[in-house]
């Protein structure tokens, strides 16, 4: 079983991701650089029934690989500087970074500490900027729909 599942990570790494996108649908890989879970919970909510980001297209995924979109919450950590970029590199083009709260967009609200590393934007090149401390679903839910957008006319 063990050399089974090894033969498989070893084909999913040789196989390229796909240069084509699903039309009208974008993939979202969530990263948490070090957020309160205030973000979590509202992006959790951006995908209930009632806000249903699914019925757009955007699906939440696992791997950068298959992600149009790195969505990162949190004030960044030094440690997670080097994750971010790592999954950046990751992501096939064309793809897109959203600093989702406050913290991501570097409005200092833990103040100047060590620990941090920064805005997203002094990590990686900032696409979307969703403001909110933390923002709605509704906001977050209007800003994918307008990369979805952007993405397709790109
Ligand atoms: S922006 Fe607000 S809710 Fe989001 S991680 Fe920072 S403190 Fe928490």
């Amino acid at each position: 079983m063990f050399v089974l599942l090894n033969h498989l990570q070893r084909l999913r790494r040789a196989t390229p991701p796909s240069p084509v996108r699903a039309r009208g649908s974008l993939a979202v890989r969530h990263v948490d650089a070090g957020s309160c879970n205030g973000c979590e919970h509202e992006l959790a909510a951006a995908t209930n029934p009632f806000y249903d980001l699914q019925q757009y297209g955007l699906n939440v995924v696992a791997s950068p690989r298959h992600a149009d979109v790195l969505l990162v919450t949190g004030a960044i950590t030094t440690r997670m500087a080097g994750p971010l970029r790592t999954a950046y590199e990751a992501m096939p083009e064309p793809r897109l970074v959203a600093a989702l709260g406050d913290c991501a967009l570097g409005c200092n609200l833990l103040g100047d500490q060590a620990e941090l590393a920064g805005p997203l934007e002094a990590i990686l090149p900032v696409d979307l900027r969703i403001p909110g401390c933390p923002p709605t679903p509704k906001a977050i839910a209007q800003a994918l729909t307008a990369a979805l957008h952007r993405l397709a006319t790109d």
